[in-house]
Protein backbone atom coordinates (compact mmCIF):
# COMPACT_ATOMS: atom_id res chain seq x y z
CA UNK A 1 0.00 0.00 0.00
CA UNK A 2 0.97 3.59 -0.61
CA UNK A 3 1.73 5.49 2.50
CA UNK A 4 -0.46 8.18 2.90
CA UNK A 5 0.90 11.56 2.78
CA UNK A 6 0.32 13.17 6.12
CA UNK A 7 -2.09 16.05 7.24
CA UNK A 8 1.50 18.76 7.54
CA UNK A 9 2.85 17.37 4.15
CA UNK A 10 -0.56 19.44 3.27
CA UNK A 11 -0.44 21.90 5.17
CA UNK A 12 2.94 23.00 3.32
CA UNK A 13 1.39 22.18 0.53
CA UNK A 14 -2.09 24.40 1.17
CA UNK A 15 0.64 27.34 2.40
CA UNK A 16 2.34 27.06 -0.76
CA UNK A 17 5.51 26.34 0.32
CA UNK A 18 5.65 23.55 -2.07
CA UNK A 19 4.55 25.96 -4.71
CA UNK A 20 2.63 23.09 -6.03
CA UNK A 21 -1.54 23.14 -7.17
CA UNK A 22 -3.87 21.46 -5.51
CA UNK A 23 -6.95 20.12 -6.06
CA UNK A 24 -10.02 19.16 -3.83
CA UNK A 25 -12.77 16.68 -4.63
CA UNK A 26 -15.37 16.97 -2.09
CA UNK A 27 -17.54 13.33 -1.12
CA UNK A 28 -21.07 14.27 -2.35
CA UNK A 29 -21.96 14.00 1.76
CA UNK A 30 -19.96 16.92 1.40
CA UNK A 31 -23.52 19.08 2.02
CA UNK A 32 -24.15 17.09 5.25
CA UNK A 33 -21.38 18.56 6.60
CA UNK A 34 -20.81 21.57 5.08
CA UNK A 35 -22.55 24.82 3.89
CA UNK A 36 -22.61 24.96 0.39
CA UNK A 37 -21.56 26.95 -1.49
CA UNK A 38 -19.73 28.61 1.34
CA UNK A 39 -17.51 25.52 0.95
CA UNK A 40 -16.08 25.96 -2.09
CA UNK A 41 -14.82 29.70 -1.07
CA UNK A 42 -13.40 28.11 2.39
CA UNK A 43 -11.72 25.83 0.89
CA UNK A 44 -10.10 27.69 -1.48
CA UNK A 45 -9.31 30.15 1.42
CA UNK A 46 -7.10 27.45 3.02
CA UNK A 47 -4.93 27.38 -0.35
CA UNK A 48 -7.02 25.24 -2.26
CA UNK A 49 -6.70 26.19 -6.19
CA UNK A 50 -9.22 24.12 -7.32
CA UNK A 51 -12.76 22.73 -6.16
CA UNK A 52 -14.65 19.84 -7.46
CA UNK A 53 -17.44 17.16 -6.60
CA UNK A 54 -17.20 13.88 -7.44
CA UNK A 55 -20.85 13.42 -9.11
CA UNK A 56 -19.08 13.29 -12.68
CA UNK A 57 -17.02 10.32 -11.39
CA UNK A 58 -20.10 8.66 -10.40
CA UNK A 59 -21.83 9.54 -14.05
CA UNK A 60 -19.05 7.63 -15.27
CA UNK A 61 -19.47 4.76 -13.04
CA UNK A 62 -22.62 4.57 -13.66
CA UNK A 63 -22.34 3.83 -17.54
CA UNK A 64 -19.97 0.99 -16.29
CA UNK A 65 -22.04 -0.59 -14.16
CA UNK A 66 -24.87 -0.59 -16.82
CA UNK A 67 -22.48 -1.82 -19.71
CA UNK A 68 -20.96 -4.81 -17.38
CA UNK A 69 -25.00 -5.63 -16.32
CA UNK A 70 -26.11 -6.08 -19.55
CA UNK A 71 -23.43 -8.67 -20.52
CA UNK A 72 -24.96 -12.01 -21.27
CA UNK A 73 -22.22 -13.79 -19.10
CA UNK A 74 -23.36 -11.97 -16.28
CA UNK A 75 -27.55 -12.56 -16.67
CA UNK A 76 -26.86 -15.37 -13.73
CA UNK A 77 -24.63 -14.05 -11.74
CA UNK A 78 -24.67 -12.05 -8.38
CA UNK A 79 -23.02 -8.83 -8.61
CA UNK A 80 -21.62 -6.83 -5.96
CA UNK A 81 -21.49 -2.92 -6.01
CA UNK A 82 -18.15 -1.82 -5.10
CA UNK A 83 -18.46 1.46 -4.44
CA UNK A 84 -18.47 1.51 -0.47
CA UNK A 85 -14.81 0.92 0.14
CA UNK A 86 -16.40 -0.93 3.91
CA UNK A 87 -18.32 -3.02 1.56
CA UNK A 88 -15.23 -4.27 -0.40
CA UNK A 89 -12.96 -5.06 2.44
CA UNK A 90 -15.69 -6.54 4.72
CA UNK A 91 -16.30 -9.01 2.17
CA UNK A 92 -12.74 -9.37 1.40
CA UNK A 93 -11.87 -9.85 5.14
CA UNK A 94 -15.02 -11.77 6.09
CA UNK A 95 -16.72 -13.48 3.23
CA UNK A 96 -13.97 -13.89 0.75
CA UNK A 97 -16.52 -16.31 -1.47
CA UNK A 98 -18.35 -13.36 -2.45
CA UNK A 99 -14.95 -11.29 -3.83
CA UNK A 100 -15.39 -12.79 -7.29
CA UNK A 101 -18.98 -10.78 -7.35
CA UNK A 102 -17.87 -7.47 -6.39
CA UNK A 103 -17.67 -5.71 -9.54
CA UNK A 104 -14.01 -4.48 -10.66
CA UNK A 105 -15.32 -1.53 -11.57
CA UNK A 106 -13.43 2.19 -9.44
CA UNK A 107 -15.60 3.83 -6.87
CA UNK A 108 -16.38 7.77 -8.03
CA UNK A 109 -13.72 8.56 -5.99
CA UNK A 110 -10.72 6.77 -7.79
CA UNK A 111 -12.89 7.63 -11.64
CA UNK A 112 -12.62 11.35 -10.70
CA UNK A 113 -8.98 11.02 -9.43
CA UNK A 114 -8.64 9.71 -12.32
CA UNK A 115 -10.34 12.71 -14.34
CA UNK A 116 -8.95 15.46 -12.29
CA UNK A 117 -4.86 13.80 -13.00
CA UNK A 118 -6.02 14.35 -16.78
CA UNK A 119 -7.70 17.63 -16.51
CA UNK A 120 -5.08 19.27 -14.35
CA UNK A 121 -1.94 17.47 -15.01
CA UNK A 122 0.34 19.63 -12.79
CA UNK A 123 -2.25 19.52 -9.75
CA UNK A 124 -2.12 17.09 -6.42
CA UNK A 125 -5.33 15.89 -5.74
CA UNK A 126 -6.73 15.51 -2.31
CA UNK A 127 -10.11 13.63 -1.16
CA UNK A 128 -12.14 15.34 1.70
CA UNK A 129 -13.72 11.60 3.09
CA UNK A 130 -16.34 10.60 5.16
CA UNK A 131 -15.25 8.15 6.59
CA UNK A 132 -11.60 5.62 7.01
CA UNK A 133 -12.16 3.34 4.68
CA UNK A 134 -11.99 5.81 1.66
CA UNK A 135 -8.74 7.30 3.66
CA UNK A 136 -7.90 3.61 2.87
CA UNK A 137 -8.65 3.04 -0.53
CA UNK A 138 -7.49 6.74 -1.79
CA UNK A 139 -4.36 6.40 0.06
CA UNK A 140 -3.51 3.05 -1.75
CA UNK A 141 -4.33 4.87 -5.14
CA UNK A 142 -1.77 6.55 -7.10
CA UNK A 143 -4.22 9.02 -8.74
CA UNK A 144 -4.71 9.95 -5.20
CA UNK A 145 -2.04 12.54 -3.60
CA UNK A 146 -3.96 13.28 0.25
CA UNK A 147 -6.77 12.04 1.59
CA UNK A 148 -8.29 14.61 4.83
CA UNK A 149 -11.89 13.54 6.62
CA UNK A 150 -14.59 15.93 7.43
CA UNK A 151 -12.96 15.86 10.97
CA UNK A 152 -9.63 16.91 9.73
CA UNK A 153 -10.96 19.11 7.68
CA UNK A 154 -12.94 20.58 9.96
CA UNK A 155 -9.40 21.45 11.90
CA UNK A 156 -8.19 23.23 9.27
CA UNK A 157 -10.78 25.25 8.51
CA UNK A 158 -11.11 26.38 11.86
CA UNK A 159 -10.03 29.90 12.66
CA UNK A 160 -9.82 30.47 9.26
CA UNK A 161 -11.73 34.01 8.18
CA UNK A 162 -13.95 33.71 4.90
CA UNK A 163 -14.30 35.54 1.62
CA UNK A 164 -16.72 37.90 1.93
CA UNK A 165 -18.37 36.50 -2.10
CA UNK A 166 -18.77 33.09 -0.47
CA UNK A 167 -22.38 32.80 -1.71
CA UNK A 168 -21.48 33.30 -5.49
CA UNK A 169 -19.27 30.57 -5.74
CA UNK A 170 -19.23 27.24 -7.90
CA UNK A 171 -17.21 24.51 -8.73
CA UNK A 172 -14.85 25.10 -10.58
CA UNK A 173 -15.60 22.06 -12.89
CA UNK A 174 -17.44 18.87 -14.04
CA UNK A 175 -21.02 19.60 -12.77
CA UNK A 176 -23.90 16.92 -12.64
CA UNK A 177 -26.84 16.93 -10.96
CA UNK A 178 -28.89 13.74 -10.82
CA UNK A 179 -26.01 12.32 -8.99
CA UNK A 180 -26.01 14.59 -6.26
CA UNK A 181 -27.81 11.41 -4.34
CA UNK A 182 -25.35 9.33 -4.54
CA UNK A 183 -24.37 9.36 -0.77
CA UNK A 184 -28.22 7.66 0.25
CA UNK A 185 -28.70 4.33 0.02
CA UNK A 186 -29.80 3.35 -3.23
CA UNK A 187 -28.13 6.41 -4.95
CA UNK A 188 -26.67 4.39 -6.96
CA UNK A 189 -29.05 2.37 -8.04
CA UNK A 190 -31.67 5.51 -8.68
CA UNK A 191 -29.25 7.49 -11.00
CA UNK A 192 -28.07 4.63 -13.06
CA UNK A 193 -30.70 3.66 -14.90
CA UNK A 194 -30.50 0.01 -14.43
CA UNK A 195 -33.79 -0.76 -14.61
CA UNK A 196 -33.03 -1.42 -18.40
CA UNK A 197 -31.19 -3.84 -17.74
CA UNK A 198 -32.78 -5.78 -14.93
CA UNK A 199 -36.17 -7.57 -14.53
CA UNK A 200 -38.24 -6.34 -11.19
CA UNK A 201 -36.64 -8.31 -7.86
CA UNK A 202 -33.31 -8.84 -9.57
CA UNK A 203 -31.51 -5.62 -8.14
CA UNK A 204 -31.52 -5.10 -4.09
CA UNK A 205 -30.54 -2.12 -2.35
CA UNK A 206 -29.39 -2.55 1.92
CA UNK A 207 -27.32 -0.15 3.92
CA UNK A 208 -25.82 -1.05 7.00
CA UNK A 209 -23.53 -4.45 6.56
CA UNK A 210 -25.31 -6.09 9.59
CA UNK A 211 -28.03 -6.28 6.88
CA UNK A 212 -25.49 -6.83 3.97
CA UNK A 213 -23.71 -9.95 5.90
CA UNK A 214 -27.76 -11.10 6.84
CA UNK A 215 -28.10 -11.29 2.90
CA UNK A 216 -24.78 -13.19 2.30
CA UNK A 217 -25.14 -15.39 5.09
CA UNK A 218 -28.78 -16.53 3.08
CA UNK A 219 -28.40 -14.93 -0.59
CA UNK A 220 -32.12 -14.57 -2.58
CA UNK A 221 -31.13 -16.51 -5.42
CA UNK A 222 -32.87 -14.09 -7.42
CA UNK A 223 -30.67 -11.13 -7.19
CA UNK A 224 -28.59 -10.27 -9.63
CA UNK A 225 -27.12 -7.12 -8.17
CA UNK A 226 -26.94 -5.75 -4.72
CA UNK A 227 -26.39 -2.11 -4.64
CA UNK A 228 -25.41 -2.24 -0.84
CA UNK A 229 -23.52 0.34 1.34
CA UNK A 230 -21.76 -0.31 4.56
CA UNK A 231 -23.41 2.53 6.65
CA UNK A 232 -27.05 2.95 7.41
CA UNK A 233 -28.45 5.47 5.31
CA UNK A 234 -25.49 5.12 2.97
CA UNK A 235 -22.43 8.23 3.41
CA UNK A 236 -25.22 10.21 4.45
CA UNK A 237 -24.59 8.28 7.89
CA UNK A 238 -20.72 8.31 7.34
CA UNK A 239 -18.83 8.02 10.77
CA UNK A 240 -17.06 11.06 10.12
CA UNK A 241 -20.30 13.11 9.43
CA UNK A 242 -21.09 15.05 12.74
CA UNK A 243 -24.93 14.73 12.40
CA UNK A 244 -26.40 11.17 13.42
CA UNK A 245 -30.01 12.44 12.38
CA UNK A 246 -30.19 10.58 8.76
CA UNK A 247 -33.41 12.06 8.18
CA UNK A 248 -32.73 15.91 8.74
CA UNK A 249 -29.15 14.71 6.82
CA UNK A 250 -31.49 13.57 3.79
CA UNK A 251 -33.01 16.75 3.57
CA UNK A 252 -30.30 19.04 3.21
CA UNK A 253 -28.82 16.62 0.12
CA UNK A 254 -32.44 17.20 -1.30
CA UNK A 255 -32.53 20.39 -0.85
CA UNK A 256 -28.74 20.77 -2.52
CA UNK A 257 -30.47 18.82 -5.29
CA UNK A 258 -33.14 21.51 -5.29
CA UNK A 259 -30.47 24.86 -5.61
CA UNK A 260 -28.14 22.79 -7.58
CA UNK A 261 -31.09 22.54 -10.12
CA UNK A 262 -31.58 25.93 -10.19
CA UNK A 263 -28.31 27.41 -10.31
CA UNK A 264 -26.45 28.47 -13.40
CA UNK A 265 -23.21 27.12 -14.02
CA UNK A 266 -20.10 28.46 -15.25
CA UNK A 267 -19.58 28.04 -18.85
CA UNK A 268 -17.30 25.00 -19.50
CA UNK A 269 -18.22 23.10 -16.15
CA UNK A 270 -20.57 21.08 -17.17
CA UNK A 271 -19.84 16.80 -16.86
CA UNK A 272 -19.66 15.70 -20.37
CA UNK A 273 -18.31 12.66 -21.33
CA UNK A 274 -15.68 13.77 -23.62
CA UNK A 275 -13.42 14.72 -20.44
CA UNK A 276 -12.88 11.39 -19.61
CA UNK A 277 -11.97 10.37 -22.97
CA UNK A 278 -9.29 7.62 -22.89
CA UNK A 279 -9.64 6.69 -19.40
CA UNK A 280 -10.05 2.91 -17.92
CA UNK A 281 -12.57 2.85 -15.01
CA UNK A 282 -11.99 -0.83 -14.51
CA UNK A 283 -9.53 -2.34 -12.18
S1 LIG B 1 -21.26 4.04 3.09
FE1 LIG B 1 -19.99 4.54 4.88
S2 LIG B 1 -18.19 3.20 4.67
FE2 LIG B 1 -19.20 3.27 2.67
S3 LIG B 1 -18.14 4.90 1.57
FE3 LIG B 1 -19.96 5.80 2.54
S4 LIG B 1 -19.25 6.62 4.47
FE4 LIG B 1 -17.68 5.18 3.75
Amino acid sequence: MKKRKDLSELKKVLDKKLKKKIVAMLAPSFVVEYEYPAIISRLKDLGFDSVVELTFGAKMINREYHKILELPENKNKLIIASVCPGISSFIEAKYPQYKKNLIRVDSPMIAMAKICKKIYPKHLVCFIAPCNFKKNEGSSSRFVDFVIDYQELNQLLKNKKTTENCKNSRFDKFYNDYTKIYPLSGGLSKTSHLKQVLKPGEEKIIDGILEVERFLKNPDKKVRFLDVTFCKGGCIGGPFVSSKNLKKNKERLMQYLEIAREEKMPKGSEGLIKKAEGLDFSY
